[in-house]
């Protein structure tokens, strides 16, 4: 795509109308509605599944997910819908420590000033990158979803007009277990990453409530959360329909908080990825299901579960999800084998730097990560320490 067009942020990927996208499309909540695909609901939410005599699905794998996964499910929810808990939308009482005295406001004179203390509150409170762009609402859901397996609700997406900025956080799934996908070790870093999105964001709307300002934190819910990471410059679409990160690639979960604080905007970047994707398909070749596609980006659609009118790589999220219905489990083949998710070190940053400047070399750049043997996965005991 080239450097010039990351200014425009995820309008860079926009070639027709974007029509408004009802959460209830969404594919985990469509698996609860759609009678075209209510079998990989049936599977996915109501089948027990039962542990295995393998390693990655044991019980004590099998619960290292359920622990990773508690506080999101059982404090915030925002898989299903959120608004309650750390995703609430309101201040939830007053506090008896400290006992701050109500209708207090900071005044914003100088936005610099304010912007560099909300970035450091969100990583103090757990966000590994943080960024600020312009609401788009084109990105807002026009109806949420309230999910429940039982038979999920449609709510009014009401969200109030004075909230124009978003702050949108990206919190780091830990490379060791996710180099375990398709097992369970590897669904425990997707838990926590949900979690640690809910206790993030969830704290610094609280935040922003005690400076007197208007903030709703939000996970999958209200509003899709890729076009505006991209908005808000912390990374690139890629083939794998997942954000990736300069720092972290695909390896992490994104949050957002929205808010009327008057806040500097960050400028969307481009560091190569949409190249790279191009002559890449590693992400493709690994996937169980075969649901990311090979070949050019298009525009053209699966399913109702993708959006019209943007050129990417489009999923097919049935396919996807099928996939976890039988796993019994989620799945990261799709971020374990991406040659951008790499641990923290000097060769790969030269690689990095070398994608980003010189994308002529990006063939040589794939062959030396096949080379290597980068992506592969671990077994199950190396994560335990017992191998
Ligand atoms: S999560 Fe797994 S099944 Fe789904 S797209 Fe990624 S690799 Fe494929
Ligand atoms: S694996 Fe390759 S094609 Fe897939 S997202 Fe990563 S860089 Fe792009």
């Amino acid at each position: 795509m080239g450097v010039k067009y990351a200014e425009k942020g995820a309008e860079r990927y926009v070639t027709g109308k974007i029509e408004p996208f009802d959460q209830k499309n969404e594919m985990f909540c469509r698996s609860v509605w759609d009678p075209k695909v209510a079998d990989i609901g049936e599977k996915f939410y109501m089948e027990e599944t039962p542990p295995k005599n393998q390693p990655g699905h044991r019980l004590f794998e099998q619960s290292l997910v359920n622990g990773a996964w508690h506080l999101e499910n059982y404090y915030a929810a925002g898989c299903a819908g959120g608004r309650k808990g750390l995703y609430s939308w309101d201040r939830t009482g007053k506090y008896v420590y400290p006992n701050v005295p109500p209708g207090l406001k900071i005044s914003v004179d100088n936005e610099k000033e304010v912007t560099s203390l909300i970035k450091k509150t969100a990583s103090f409170y757990g966000a590994s990158l943080v960024g600020i762009c312009k609401l788009d609402r084109r990105w807002l859901y026009s109806s949420a979803y309230f999910l429940d397996p039982k038979g999920g609700k449609v709510a009014e997406n009401n969200l109030p007009e004075e909230l124009t900025n978003a702050i949108v956080m990206a919190v780091e799934m830990d490379y060791g277990s996710i180099m375990h996908s398709p097992s369970c070790i590897a669904s425990g870093a997707v838990g926590l990453g949900y979690s640690k999105m809910a206790f993030t964001s969830g704290l610094l709307a609280e935040y922003i409530r005690g400076l007197g300002y208007q903030a709703i934190a939000c996970g999958n819910d209200t509003a899709c959360s890729v076009p505006l990471a991209i908005d808000a410059g912390l990374g690139e679409i890629a083939r794998n329909g997942i954000l990736i990160t300069p720092e972290f690639g695909p390896r992490v979960r994104l949050a957002k908080v929205l808010t009327d604080l008057p806040l500097i905007l960050d400028r969307p970047i481009e560091f190569g990825v949409w190249d790279f994707c191009r002559i890449c398909e590693k992400c493709a070749k690994h996937c169980p299901s075969q649901a990311i596609v090979y070949g050019e980006p298009s525009d053209k659609i699966n399913n109702i579960s993708n959006r019209e009118g943007v050129l990417t790589w489009h999923i097919d999220a049935e396919k996807c999800l099928s996939f976890w219905a039988t796993n019994g489990n989620d799945c990261g083949n799709c971020i374990r084998t991406c040659p951008f998710n790499k641990p923290d070190g000097r060769l790969h940053d030269f690689v990095r730097w070398g994608i980003r400047t010189t994308p002529g070399l990006n063939r040589l750049f794939l062959w030396g990560d096949d080379i290597m043997g980068y992506g592969k996965e671990r077994k199950a005991d190396s994560f335990w320490g017992q191998a």
